[in-house]
């Protein structure tokens, strides 16, 4: 049995977990974790002990905020900050509602194997806590250098994780999987023997976003027509907060009408800057009868959340549960994706 965290452990997690689940600029979050760190070192006595004296932040890297918390922690003061965080970074369900009780999984999440910022037994746990059955654990192919992307050992390491995670995660399970990158040609980014190994495959593009409409669809149609493809990842790559990004262009007609002949659902990602695809491209999919799958494509534990914002969009469309691929079990879904 492990032991329960000290409590400035607990509080300094649930403040990166809200914080993530806010879209906090990514600077904060470090600076709690860092903090955190730093409390570590110095042991749950002595953290203790500094709370109740008020010198913690006497201590390197300790600002207002931290000590609130800590502090909030060990009642020596008040807890505003954590619960202006939980009440503010709340994700209320409109007509998705649900679909979200409706969803039994995610299929599409990062850890700290490619560009993620936790571990992937932090991220199954996290999925576990909001209700799901299983995750699957998509990481960044090796193209994406930036984001850590994984080599083919690296992914076999992995897969050994996660046959070790499930041992004591049961009956939640962890399926294996990868975001794997679209190449300029349509190949992907890891050889089909290594594909069919894993239980659940999205593909995106990550380059060349804005390559010309019919090089577009010729690349998109070859992706989602390979037949270890389960999920078309974020198809416009449009970004609608902060540093906005057009979206690419293509023939969705084409791209939609492959994802229902070789049975590659359409992603709708949930992340808040992504969005994507937007609207219309959802209602196309509807009417070429295409599978669609609602992922948080999560960074971070607290974004895992964001599914209610797909579902809210989704519902929105008319989209009924049974077309998502993440409403059925984890047996069925793995003999969808077969
Ligand atoms: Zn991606
Ligand atoms: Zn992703």
């Amino acid at each position: 049995m492990s032991e329960d965290p000290a409590p400035y452990r607990s509080a300094i997690d649930r403040v990166i977990y809200l914080l993530d689940r806010g879209l906090a600029p990514i600077q904060k979050v470090r600076a709690f974790t860092k903090a955190g760190v730093t409390l570590d070192a110095l042991g749950a006595d002595q953290v203790q002990a500094r709370a109740k004296a008020g010198t913690l932040t006497r201590l390197d890297g300790i600002g207002p905020s931290v000590d609130a918390v800590v502090r909030g922690a060990y009642g020596v003061g008040s807890t505003d900050y954590l619960d202006e965080l939980e009440r503010t970074t709340t994700i209320e369900l409109g007509p998705g509602r649900q679909l979200r009780e409706a969803l039994r999984g995610d299929c599409h999440s990062h850890s700290t194997w490619s560009d993620g910022g936790a571990e992937l037994s932090a991220m199954a746990a996290a999925a576990q806590a909001i209700g799901h059955e299983y995750l699957v654990a998509t990481d960044h192919s090796a193209r994406l250098t930036v984001a850590k992307g994984l080599s083919v050992e690296r992914l076999i390491e992995q897969l050994d994780e996660i046959e070790a995670l499930n041992q004591t995660l049961a009956p939640f399970r962890i399926l294996s999987g990868m975001e794997v990158d679209i190449l300029d040609d349509g190949s992907l980014d890891l050889p089909d023997e290594f594909l069919a190994r894993l239980d659940v495959v999205v593909a995106s593009v990550h380059h060349k976003i804005h390559m010309p409409a019919e090089q577009m669809t010729r690349r998109l149609v070859t992706a989602v027509a390979n037949p270890n493809v389960d999920i078309l990842g974020h198809c416009t790559n449009q970004k609608v907060l902060n540093k906005r990004r057009k979206p690419s262009t293509f023939d969705a007609d084409y791209v939609f009408a492959a994802c229902a002949r070789f049975d590659t659902a359409v992603e709708i990602n949930c992340r808040p800057e992504r969005q994507d695809p937007p609207d219309g491209l959802i209602e196309l999919a509807l009417e070429w009868d295409c599978r669609l799958s609602i992922d948080s494509d999560a960074h971070a534990p607290g974004q895992l959340e964001w599914v209610g914002y797909g579902c809210d969009r989704a519902a929105l469309l008319g989209v009924e549960p049974q077309r998502v691929i993440n409403t059925r079990s984890a047996d069925e879904l793995l003999a969808l994706c077969a």
